[in-house]
């Protein structure tokens, strides 16, 4: 075994990982990255199509964000954000403002996905203690919903291989069934539906409505659940229920934000805007940890008051703003405008579809190819026509992983789904390459 390796497994108790599968496949180090492409200390490729877990925007080594990043390095790597500011953040903030939902305009920077999410159930909850409504104490949320790993974003998460060890310490949140096109318990298809499955949502509403303050949702794309799509409707009748019964909505954009959906926001396929919006991920195109929750005027000014009516939100993490991370996030902005990167994401996307079409729609293990923009994920069953899926105990789709990372293509799988997220550039001769990778690793553990 190599040294480095020796020494990593000696060290490192790495993340999402039972750490003795690492016997058999042990850490890959990776010395250094250009555009889709990381390379290994052997100088072995690999085609990172999972973005390094979806924030890897705009490639890797991206050299207008590596400028800003050192230019901001020479001036100030960081400086307290409570009573200081910088110019990073507030150009940054004047930049999002424009690209963002309408009505959302103030910003609450944090340093990671999960910070965010608190932040968000923070803030609904003290709106409504301070606006009068202080019997809003619950928080709904989608099953198979996935928002992070801290004990708040974790009660609003619904997914068990993350969630249910930890049941005892989580808060009690109520649950709305998820739309869950591809297995539609009304038998309908996702293009063509009237979201018969929103009633789940209106029989918690009418139930549990008057004492909860938000509901958080991950919007069109329910990540983690195994890229599961479902339809922007979905989200203009939740608007019109959270406005009937004043509970805060909360969009979890951290994967879907900056043209991942093919729309800057997932949201903007709903023509609505949320009360609360976490980004992250994409928004340092995957440089920096930085997240932002963003909110509402009407939101912002139950807060704003004399300081001994004590409505401040005492909310706060050391790496608030940092300014290396509003660089890289500036440099993001910037980019996907003079670039156009999500228009000619889409045009990519179509080649994809197309491509994966073409190979797996008629492979008998693939129940499902859904997508949207980049993002398809190929759903393995065992039997296409009973849609019924392979024994979670054969981790088919983490064999399949393995197999694809010896051919030098990262496929990290969701369970039985395989799935692509690549960063937006990603060319068509990539795609070819992934695709061909995919295959041939599907072939050899389905056979
Ligand atoms: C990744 C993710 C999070 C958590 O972000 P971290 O930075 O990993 O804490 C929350 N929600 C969604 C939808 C995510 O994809």
């Amino acid at each position: 075994m190599n040294k480095l390796v020796e020494k990593d497994l000696k060290y490192v108790w790495h993340p999402c990982s039972q750490m003795k599968d690492y016997e058999d496949l042990p850490p890959i180090i990776i010395k250094r990255g250009k555009g889709v492409k990381l390379y290994d200390i052997n100088n072995k490729e690999y085609l990172d199509i999972v973005s390094s877990w979806w924030c890897n925007l705009l490639g890797h080594s991206n050299s207008k964000i590596n400028k800003e990043i050192k230019r901001q390095l020479d001036k100030l790597e960081h400086v307290i954000f409570a009573n200081f500011s910088h110019e990073p953040a507030i150009k940054l903030c004047e930049e999002l403002i424009k690209i963002l939902p309408k009505g959302l305009c103030k910003f609450n920077f944090s340093d990671n996905g999960s910070a965010s999410v608190e932040c968000a159930l923070k803030m609904a909850f003290q709106y409504h203690y301070q606006t009068g409504s202080p019997q809003k104490t619950k928080f709904m949320c989608l099953s198979d919903g996935y928002h992070g790993e801290t004990i708040g974003a974790l009660s609003v998460g619904m997914l068990d291989l993350y969630a249910k060890i930890y049941k005892p310490m989580l808060m009690d949140t109520i649950q709305i069934n998820a739309p869950d096109c591809y297995r539609c318990p009304f038998g309908k298809c996702r293009d063509n539906c009237d979201v018969e499955c929103f009633k789940f949502a209106e029989e918690q509403f009418e139930m549990h409505g008057a004492k909860t303050a938000g509901i958080i949702v991950e919007p069109i794309l329910q990540g983690s659940a195994g890229m599961r799509i479902y339809p922007p409707l979905y989200l203009t009748k939740l608007r019109k229920l959270c406005d009937e019964y004043n509970v805060i909505l909360i969009a979890d954009e951290i994967a879907t934000g900056f043209g991942r959906t093919g729309k800057m926001f997932a949201f903007d396929h709903a023509n609505v805007s949320p009360d609360i919006m976490c980004i992250s991920k994409g928004l340092t195109g995957g440089y920096m940890p930085m997240a932002i929750t963003v909110t509402t005027q009407k939101i912002y000014d139950a807060f704003y008051d004399d300081y001994l009516k004590g409505k401040a939100f005492m909310h706060s993490h050391t790496y608030s703003g940092n300014p290396l991370g509003c660089s890289a996030a500036l440099a993001v902005q910037n980019i996907l405008r003079e670039d156009n990167i999500v228009e000619k994401s889409n045009k990519t996307a179509i080649y994809l579809n197309e491509k994966l079409k073409e190979r797996f729609l008629s492979h008998k293990n693939v129940g499902e190819i859904r997508s949207i923009n980049l993002i398809h994920a190929l759903e393995l069953v065992k039997d296409k026509n009973t849609k019924e899926g392979f024994n979670p105990n054969l981790r088919i789709g983490y064999q399949i992983y393995k197999k694809a990372l010896s051919k030098g293509l990262i496929l990290r799988p969701l369970g039985n789904v395989l799935y692509f997220n690549p960063p937006l550039i990603i060319n068509k001769k990539e795609i070819d390459k992934a695709i061909d990778i995919c295959e041939s690793a599907m072939e050899e553990i389905l056979n």
